[in-house]
C-alpha cells in the first residue's frame, strides 16, 4: 500500500515519562507504516525545556500559530519534587499555560464513548464537550485577609473619577475578601471559539452564568455571548441546523444530568475547571478524554486530557509490564491528522484518522483493553481481557489492518 501523503507540517511535541514511551510506539506502529508523515518536531520533555531554558515551548507555541495544527504529548509541570528530581534551575512554567496564553485559545474537553465502557450517568449516550474560559476571574483575583473593624470597599480610580462601592464592614468578626476581574476582549473572545467549535462539530452550544446574582460582572458575559452570536454566528448556526442557547448555571447543570449529551457546554473559568472534571469522571476513565486547544483566529492543538502517568512510568523503568491506556494520545494524532487532512483537502488522511479511530473503539468493544478499562468494561456478551501497553496497541494494529484490508 502506497503511503498516504501530506502537504503542510503537523507540528509535533514530544512530552514525558509514560506518555512519551506511548509517543514512540503509536507513531511507530499506527502512523508512520500508513502515512508519510511530515511533522515539525519540538521536544517539550523537562530536560529539553532545561536545556533550551523553556524557549522550546514558546517555539513550539509559535509553530502552531504558523502552520495551524499541532499534537502534544503529556508533559510535566515541575513542582518542587519535579525540580529536584530534573536537577532544574527553575520551576518553568505548566507548558500547556504557555501555549495557551500564545494562542489564546479555549479548551475542549469530550469523552469518547465505547460500548462496554458505560458512563455513570445512564442517559448520556452522547459525548459532552466541556468548554472552560481559561482567563481570570478568581485565578487572577486579588484576596485580602480581613481583621475585625475593617472596612471592605472597591475601587476603580480613572485619570479624572473614581468610582468606589462599599462591600462589607467588619465590625464583628474577622473575613475575607475577594476582587476578581475578566476582559470582554478575552470573553469576546472566548464565545468566538466556542460558536467556531459548535459548526465545527455541527452540535449547540450552551452558556451558563450566575447572572441572577452576578448581574454587572456575569451578566457582561451573557450580553457579550449574546452579542458576538448575533452579530456573527447566528446565520451559521441557523445553516448549519444548530443553536445557542443561554441558561443560568444552576439550570444547566441539572439539564446536563439529564441530558442525552451531544452538545458543548460552554462555561466560565471556575464553573469550566470544576465541571470538566465531573463530566470527565462521570463519562468513565480519565485515559479516554481528549482536548482541544482552539485559537479564536482557528488553529487547533490537539492533547490527550490526562498526564505523563508517571507511576507506570517508574514500573516501565524498572522493566516491569504496564497497561497504560493509549487511546487518547491515538485520538490526540488522529484529531490533528483529520483536521490537517480537512484544511489541506486530504481525503485519505481523513480516512485513515476515521479507521485508526474505529480500530481504537472496535478493539475496546470486542473485549481487548488495558487495566483501567478492564476493572469498568460493563457488557454481559463479552470478557474483557487485560492487555499490557505495548499488547494493547498491537491489538489495535491488528484491528486496523483487517479493516484496511477489507
Ligand atoms: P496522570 O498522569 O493523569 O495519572 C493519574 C492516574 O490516572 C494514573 O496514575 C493512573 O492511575 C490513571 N491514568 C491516567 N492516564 C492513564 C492512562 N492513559 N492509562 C491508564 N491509567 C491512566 O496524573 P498525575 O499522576 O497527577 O500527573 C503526572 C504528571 O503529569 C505530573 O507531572 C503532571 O504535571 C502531568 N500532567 C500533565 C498534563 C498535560 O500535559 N496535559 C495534564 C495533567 C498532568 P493508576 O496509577 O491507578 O493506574
Ligand atoms: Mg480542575
Amino acid at each position: 500500500m502506497d503511503k498516504i501523503k501530506m502537504i503542510t507540517p503537523i507540528v509535533e511535541l514530544d512530552g514525558d515519562e509514560m506518555t512519551r514511551i506511548l509517543w514512540q510506539w503509536i507513531k511507530d506502529e499506527l502512523i508512520l507504516p500508513y502515512v508519510d508523515l511530515k511533522t515539525e518536531y519540538y521536544d517539550l520533555s523537562l530536560p529539553n525545556r532545561e536545556a533550551t531554558k523553556d524557549q522550546v515551548t514558546v517555539d513550539a507555541a509559535e509553530a502552531i500559530k504558523k502552520y495551524g495544527v499541532g499534537v502534544k504529548c503529556a508533559t510535566i509541570t515541575p513542582n518542587k519534587q519535579r525540580v529536584e528530581e530534573y536537577g532544574l534551575s527553575q520551576m518553568w512554567r505548566s507548558p500547556n499555560g504557555t501555549v495557551r496564553a500564545i494562542l489564546d485559545g479555549t479548551i475542549f474537553r469530550e469523552p469518547i464513548l465505547v460500548k462496554g465502557i458505560k458512563p455513570i450517568i445512564p442517559t448520556w449516550t452522547n459525548p459532552i464537550i466541556v468548554a472552560r474560559h481559561a482567563y481570570g476571574d478568581v485565578y487572577r483575583g486579588q484576596e485580602i485577609k480581613v481583621e475585625k473593624g475593617g472596612l471592605a470597599e472597591i475601587v476603580v480610580k480613572y485619570k479624572d473619577r473614581e468610582e468606589v462601592k462599599k462591600v462589607f464592614d467588619f465590625t464583628a468578626s474577622d473575613g475575607v475578601f475577594q476582587g476578581t476581574y475578566n476582559l470582554d476582549a478575552s470573553i469576546a473572545d472566548y464565545a468566538r471559539c466556542c460558536f467556531r467549535y459548535g459548526l465545527e462539530k455541527k452540535q449547540d452550544v450552551w452558556f451558563s452564568t450566575k447572572d441572577t446574582i452576578s448581574k454587572i460582572y456575569d451578566h457582561r458575559f451573557k450580553d457579550i455571548f449574546q452579542e458576538i452570536y448575533d452579530n456573527e454566528f447566528k446565520d451559521e448556526f441557523q445553516k448549519a441546523g444548530i443553536t445557542y442557547f443561554y441558561t443560568l448555571i444552576d439550570d444547566a447543570v441539572s439539564r446536563v444530568i439529564r441530558s442525552n449529551g451531544g452538545y458543548i457546554w460552554a462555561c466560565k473559568n471556575y464553573d469550566g475547571d470544576v465541571m470538566s472534571d465531573m463530566v470527565a469522571t462521570a463519562f468513565g476513565s480519565l485515559a479516554m478524554m481528549t482536548s482541544v486547544l482552539v485559537s479564536p483566529d482557528g488553529k487547533y492543538e490537539y492533547e490527550a486530557a490526562h498526564g505523563t502517568v508517571t507511576r507506570h512510568y517508574y514500573k516501565y523503568l524498572k522493566g516491569e509490564t504496564t497497561s497504560t491506556n493509549s487511546v487518547a494520545t491515538i485520538f490526540a494524532w488522529t484529531g490533528a491528522l483529520r483536521k490537517r487532512g480537512e484544511l489541506d483537502g486530504l481525503k485519505d488522511l481523513v480516512a485513515f484518522a476515521d479507521a485508526l479511530e474505529k480500530a481504537c473503539l472496535t478493539t475496546i468493544e470486542s473485549g481487548l483493553v488495558t487495566g483501567d478499562l478492564y476493572v469498568i468494561f460493563d457488557n454481559p456478551d463479552v470478557t474483557p481481557k487485560k492487555l499490557s501497553s505495548r499488547e494493547f496497541l498491537d491489538a489495535i494494529k491488528n484491528t486496523l489492518d483487517g479493516n484496511l484490508v477489507k
